[in-house]
This record gives C-alpha cells, sequence and structure tokens, in this order.
C-alpha cells in the first residue's frame, strides 16, 4: 500500500496511473475502521482498478469540540486493515496538509441540507461539502464509494458532484450490521455494552415503523406510535424519528403518491450521537 499524505503528491501520483488508464475507485473514512468502511472498499476494489482510502477527521463538519477531540482514531490498526484489504492507496493527511489556510469556501445545500442531520447539526453538510470537494478534486476517481447509514450525505454528495460537474460517479452503499440491527459506527466503539444492547432498539424502532407501513398505518400514528416506543427505551434519547421522500428528504404527510420513503433516526446513547434510516421502495 502507497502512503500519501501531501495533495500535490498524491495528485500527481494518480495523474500517472490515469496516463496508463487505470480506473480509480474512491472511498472517503474518517477512520476508526470497521466492517461498514469494508463493505465499501470490496466494491470499489471490484469495480475499479485501484482504490484510494482516505482518513481524515474533518474539524470542519464538526460543530461540537468535544465531538471532534472524542472521534476515534486508531491510526496504526486502520493501516493494518487496509494492508489485509489490499487497498492500494491510502491518503492521510494532517490537518495543515488539508488546510494550510482556513478556506474561505463554504457549500450550500440548500433546502435538503436544512432538514435531519442539517437541523440539529448546525453547519456540518457546509464543512462535508468543502471536504469532500477537496478529496474529489485531489483523487480525481472514477467512482466515488458512500455509505447508505448516512442517506442525507449521500445524497448531497450526489448533488454536489451532478452540480459542479464533478467527473465522477457517486455510489451507494448498504448500511452494514451487527447480529442486533445496529448499524456499524466508528462510534459504537466509545458505547458501553448496556449501550450496545440499548442502541440495538435504534433498528428495531426503524423496523417496527416499516411494518407499520406495510399495514398501510398513516404518517401521524407511525410518528406518535414509534416515537413513544423509543421513549420508553430507558437510555436512549431520541433526537428526531422522521419520515420523508428519499428523493428530497423533506417530512411527508402521506406516501400514497410516494415512490421511495425513507425513515430516518437520531438519538444519543451513553452520550453518543448515533443515526440510521431504513430505505423503503414503495412502488
Ligand atoms: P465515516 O468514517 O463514518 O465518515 O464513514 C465513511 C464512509 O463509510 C461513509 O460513506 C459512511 O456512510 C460509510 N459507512 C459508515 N458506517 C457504515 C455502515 N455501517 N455501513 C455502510 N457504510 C458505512
Amino acid at each position: 500500500m502507497r502512503e500519501f499524505s501531501v495533495p500535490e503528491l498524491l495528485s500527481n501520483y494518480i495523474s500517472e496511473l490515469k496516463a496508463h488508464r487505470k480506473t480509480i475507485g474512491f472511498v472517503p473514512t474518517m477512520g476508526a475502521l470497521h466492517e461498514g468502511h469494508l463493505s465499501l472498499i470490496r466494491k470499489s476494489k471490484e469495480e475499479n482498478d485501484l482504490t484510494v482510502v482516505s482518513i481524515f477527521v474533518n474539524p470542519l463538519q464538526f460543530n461540537n469540540e468535544g465531538d471532534l477531540s472524542k472521534y476515534p482514531r486508531t491510526m496504526e490498526s486502520d493501516k493494518n486493515i487496509l494492508e489485509k484489504s489490499d487497498v492500494d492507496i491510502l491518503f492521510a493527511p494532517s490537518e495543515n496538509d488539508m488546510y494550510p489556510l482556513k478556506p474561505s469556501i463554504s457549500v450550500d445545500f440548500g433546502s435538503m441540507a436544512n432538514v435531519l442531520e442539517g437541523k440539529f447539526r448546525e453547519g456540518h453538510f457546509a464543512g462535508v461539502g468543502v471536504v469532500v470537494g477537496k478529496l474529489l478534486h485531489i483523487t480525481s476517481p472514477d467512482r466515488a464509494y458512500f455509505g447508505l447509514k448516512d442517506l442525507q450525505q449521500f445524497l448531497l454528495i450526489k448533488k454536489l458532484s451532478t452540480d459542479l460537474n464533478f467527473p465522477v460517479k457517486v455510489i451507494g452503499v448498504d448500511t452494514v450490521r451487527d447480529e442486533n440491527g445496529l448499524a456499524l459506527s466508528s462510534r459504537n466503539a466509545r458505547l458501553t455494552s448496556e449501550g450496545l444492547l440499548i442502541a440495538s432498539s435504534i433498528y428495531a424502532g426503524l423496523k417496527k415503523a416499516e411494518n407499520k407501513i406495510k399495514e398501510k398505518a398513516s404518517i401521524e400514528s407511525i410518528q406518535s406510535s414509534i416515537t413513544n416506543f423509543y421513549k420508553s427505551i430507558s437510555g436512549l434519547d431520541m433526537e428526531y424519528f422522521e419520515l420523508v421522500d428519499a428523493n428530497n428528504l423533506q417530512p411527508i404527510t402521506t406516501y400514497d403518491e410516494l415512490d421511495e420513503l425513507a425513515i430516518c433516526v437520531a438519538g444519543y446513547v451513553d452520550g453518543i450521537r448515533l443515526i440510521d434510516n431504513l430505505y423503503l421502495r414503495l412502488k
């Protein structure tokens, strides 16, 4: 595995590879790698000649200092995992490599960024937009892989690449879960064993909502029964539970005419913020 931290050096190397007609797959991460990241990496390896993985905890997308400083950082074991997974290139820049000057640009994604995560994490997507824009320029991949666990992020990155003509195919990869249904996340490493069990009720609530949709229950009744279910779980502090149109993430009042629906949830366990969603195709 070749390792880079300086953007220009990586860009030059990738230009050489592209001159030899190699295709590049790119998997951006913040490290503390788990099976969810590995499923993105596997897909990239299947579909491209070479795979680049980046590890960078992007300060611009954190609106809470504590959350940023407590974010797990496990570079040495991450490198071992990437070596074992036959990743070709690791890009692990320092903060100074990425931001020698504080960027004055910020990305405004419009209404799709003002709901769900955007509503509760002010400035989050503006920071994600800047870092992903930079990373796509640095790595100029043919394909870039994002987890559908972060559904809103995936849709916004797709918008970024279409609106700004990035020559990249943005590909969404299904959420990987543990045996209790809990979506894998680097943040799970900070949960206690009791917290891990409590956190698995997040997925249980999503499945209950899915069943209610199959029974054609109204949005209002699903909202209230699932919210009550989450409130009944001691140790879980739900932040939002929303049913939205999966195309634009706007809240819905009925799903009669809808093709694709997403059920999205965020909450705290052990003081750690977790998110999850279920995507449902209705027609
Ligand atoms: P992160 O390191 O948390 O920024 O995640 C890097 C990428 O991995 C993002 O595109 C995430 O959506 C994706 N990812 C994180 N957790 C999972 C998961 N459980 N299943 C699939 N993809 C995931």
